[in-house]
């Protein structure tokens, strides 16, 4: 039986639904047995014009469940393609997800309103259309973890569980996830219309995306209705974009696991949370994937990846680039070719950050790749390092417990020395300050793929509460907190969690 419910509406505003057919499938969620509530995201749901407590309720779950479309919603389904572990697929597209809406938040930002476990879609090929329960708690946990550690993301709105089991090597309970996001636009959008040799649709969707994210100054610059000029213009902001994003993702320690060209969004916001981690000791080698075999998503490889999946976008853009192929390559390749350098100087503004060095000196880059080596020698972990660090800036009588990290301790020493060499010649912050702001670059606490592993068994058992308790510390990463000593702490050896499973 469904709930009676008043209209309780996103204040929906859809443009992608009125772009052409193509595009997308029209689709309704499929209905569920007994939608429950795990959690709702109240700070976000005001932010886009929600009452949360309306959202938080029974006839709440029915609309986060898909079992009531919300008046003015459109949903869809929609198209792309992609390039899974480099091997191009024509068609892929929303199999599990469908997009009900866009709500334009306060700040007169546009955001995707999306449900994914949804049910069915005509891009679903063998797929249930489902999604279970742990991939849909760990993107929870995940993506609003990154939000709050100040990474561009897509968010979380709500998790509910339908009542369903759904079936992989074992029956787990069935939930949707309530994504919101900037857009759902992928490479793979591109790639799509790219593969089936249609340019009016990859002008208008070229025009489209930029109008969304990289809308133009009020005076001058390039009119987006000028296939060419938008076209690059595009691709320039989609290759700052994610140079950006990447070296953010390098500065905490995560590992995306899954970076195919349709989960590489043209926003620059971290999207699809498969079987993605952080590291614990740092291991620039390092994957988790249960699926990544060669290793070509491994942690220091992500950059190169950011890069050739921007190489893709390019390639589908070449037809609007310019009428003559060579000069058309030879425009994107001028963009393409920014990348490393974009990278290297966001990646030093990180890492410097990270360092408490507010200068910028030619030989930085070597101190921080001779940290990262020390590191990884000595099997230190990653964000409990650089968190005793802000200690160590303001009291180097704290340097031995720094030291005491690493296999051997002198390899800790021998840097410290350069480092604090390094402090000195920057004078005029007081060490204290140095401390507090290095503090709010380095998190005290990370979503620990222990911990989430341990938040999914318990919920898988009917209890919510590490679940909760994990959200709950993750919207403060930058700060101490008293009950949080637990989840800060690097995993015991019985505890690691060594292989990721993608969502599906
Ligand atoms: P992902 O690994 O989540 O990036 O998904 C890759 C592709 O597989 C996308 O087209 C998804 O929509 C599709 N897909 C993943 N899981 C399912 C599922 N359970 N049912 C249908 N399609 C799915
Ligand atoms: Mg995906």
């Amino acid at each position: 039986m469904l709930d009676p419910m008043e209209p309780m509406t996103f204040p929906f505003d859809n443009t992608y639904a009125r772009l052409p057919e193509r595009f997308y499938a029209r689709v309704s969620p499929t209905p569920v047995r007994h939608p429950r509530i795990i959690k709702v995201n109240h700070a976000l749901a005001t932010e886009l014009g929600v009452d949360p407590t309306r959202l938080d309720s029974a006839s709440g779950a029915q609309l986060l469940a898909g079992n009531v479309i919300p008046e003015g919603a459109a949903p869809i389904a929609l198209a792309y393609a992609g390039h899974q572990f480099g091997g191009f697929v024509p068609q892929l597209g929303d199999g599990r997800a469908i997009l009900l809406g866009e709500v334009v938040s306060a700040d007169g930002a546009r955001r995707d309103i999306q449900l994914k476990g949804a049910g069915r879609t005509p891009f679903s090929r063998g797929g249930d259309g489902r999604a279970a329960l742990g991939p849909v708690l760990r993107e929870y946990i995940v993506s609003e973890a990154m939000a709050a550690l100040g990474i561009p993301t897509t968010r979380a709105l709500a998790a509910v569980t339908t009542g369903e089991p759904v079936f992989r090597e074992e029956p787990l309970p069935g939930a949707v996830l309530t994504r919101v996001a900037a857009s759902h636009l992928r490479v793979g959008t591109f790639e799509f219309f790219a593969a089936r040799d249609d340019r009016e649709a990859l002008a208008t969707l070229a025009e489209y995306a930029l109008l969304r994210h990289y809308p133009l100054p009020k005076a001058g610059g390039a009119d987006p209705r000028d296939a060419d000029l938008a076209a690059l213009r595009l691709l320039e902001c989609v290759v700052d974009a994610q140079a950006n994003l990447v070296a953010h993702w390098l500065g905490v320690g995560f590992l995306h696991g899954v970076m195919n060209t349709d989960n590489t969004a043209i926003s620059g916001e971290t999207i699809d949370y498969g079987p993605c981690a952080f590291l614990d000791e740092y291991s620039p080698a390092k994957t988790f994937s249960s699926i990544d075999h060669r290793g070509r998503y491994a942690f220091a490889n992500q950059p190169r990846i950011a890069r050739w999946n921007c190489t893709r976008l390019a390639e589908s853009l070449l037809p609007l680039i310019a009428d003559d192929p060579n000069e058309a390559a030879h425009l994107a390749t001028q963009i393409l070719e920014r990348f490393p350098a974009l990278f290297e100087a966001a990646y030093a503004r990180v890492m410097r950050a990270k360092l408490g060095l507010i200068r910028q000196e030619s030989d930085d880059a070597a101190l921080v790749a001779d940290l990262l080596d020390r590191l990884a020698s000595g099997r230190v972990d990653y964000t409990v390092f650089f968190r005793a660090l802000c200690r160590a800036a303001e009291d180097p009588s704290a340097d031995s417990h720094v030291a005491s990290l690493f296999e051997r301790p002198e390899a800790f020493h021998g840097w410290a020395e350069v480092w604090r060499r390094r402090l000195l010649a920057e004078p005029g912050t007081p060490p204290e300050a140095r401390a507090v702001a290095m503090r709010r670059a380095n998190p005290a606490v990370i979503p620990r793929n222990h911990r989430i592993e341990q938040a999914i068994a318990a919920a898988n058992r009917g209890d919510f509460q590490p679940f909760e308790t994990l959200v709950r510390i993750l919207a403060r990463p930058y700060e101490e907190q008293p009950d949080a000593q637990h989840l800060a702490l690097p995993p015991q050896p019985e505890e690691i969690v060594k292989q990721t499973f993608c969502g599906t």
